[in-house]
């Protein structure tokens, strides 16, 4: 059996890539991910448990963003500091809404993931978690999200060869971790480890 808070890991290279059952806002990893809107005006969801945590520090650097650049177009990411949270940076990227799926949907979640990956990098991170973006309010589903997540992920490590020690994706709801468990191996190819990823 597989306990999902201690969670599940494969290597590519030399990242470890792991899927875990958990808070995003408690983990301790160079940068977390913000599954955020275009405004950058803070939301429900895994957005407003990282303001909540993470004190005001991290809206008064949005509102800054918001202000220069017009916010943050969907498929794109930008990086504010995380307060209190134990990480280091906040990226926050925008998802799309789902709309059927015709409307460029998977194009956009996975430049969202891939832009988030890029600014974790940029910022010198060496280890990021991100949520499952767009899968709440956004109402994107989630076996297809999943896929795109994974997929995005792998071929980002793999293009960029030794620039992450480790990615976590983590997953709020048992059933969320489920579905990624169940297409972690068909993204990956042969059999993830049990891991502790504490
Ligand atoms: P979106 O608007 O992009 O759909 P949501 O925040 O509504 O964003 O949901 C994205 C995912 O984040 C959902 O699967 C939700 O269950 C999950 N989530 C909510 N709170 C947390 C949290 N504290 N840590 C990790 N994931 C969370």
């Amino acid at each position: 059996m597989v306990n999902p808070t201690e969670g599940i890991s494969v290597l590519i290279g030399d990242t470890r890539l792991t899927i875990l059952k958990g808070d995003i806002t408690t983990q301790k990893v160079d940068a977390i991910v913000n599954a955020a809107n275009s405004r950058l005006a803070g939301g429900g969801g895994v957005d407003g448990a990282i303001h909540r945590r993470g004190g005001p520090q991290i809206m008064e650097e949005c509102r800054k963003i918001a202000a220069e650049q017009g916010g943050c177009p969907t498929g794109q990411a930008v990086v504010t500091s995380a307060g209190r949270l134990p990480a280091k940076y906040v990226i926050h990227a925008v998802g799309p809404i789902w709309h059927g799926g015709n409307r460029g949907e998977p194009d956009l979640l996975a430049s969202a993931y891939r832009n988030s990956l890029r600014c974790a990098v940029d910022k010198g991170a060496r280890t990021v978690a991100l949520p499952s973006i767009s899968t709440g309010a956004y109402g994107y589903p989630i076996d297809k999200a999943a896929r795109i997540a994974l997929s995005t992920i792998k071929q980002f490590i793999e293009e960029n060869k030794g620039a992450l020690d480790e990615v976590r994706c983590v997953l709020f709801s048992d059933s969320d971790f489920g579905v990624y468990e169940t297409i972690l191996p068909e993204v990956i190819g042969g059999q993830p480890t049990c891991t502790s990823a504490s």
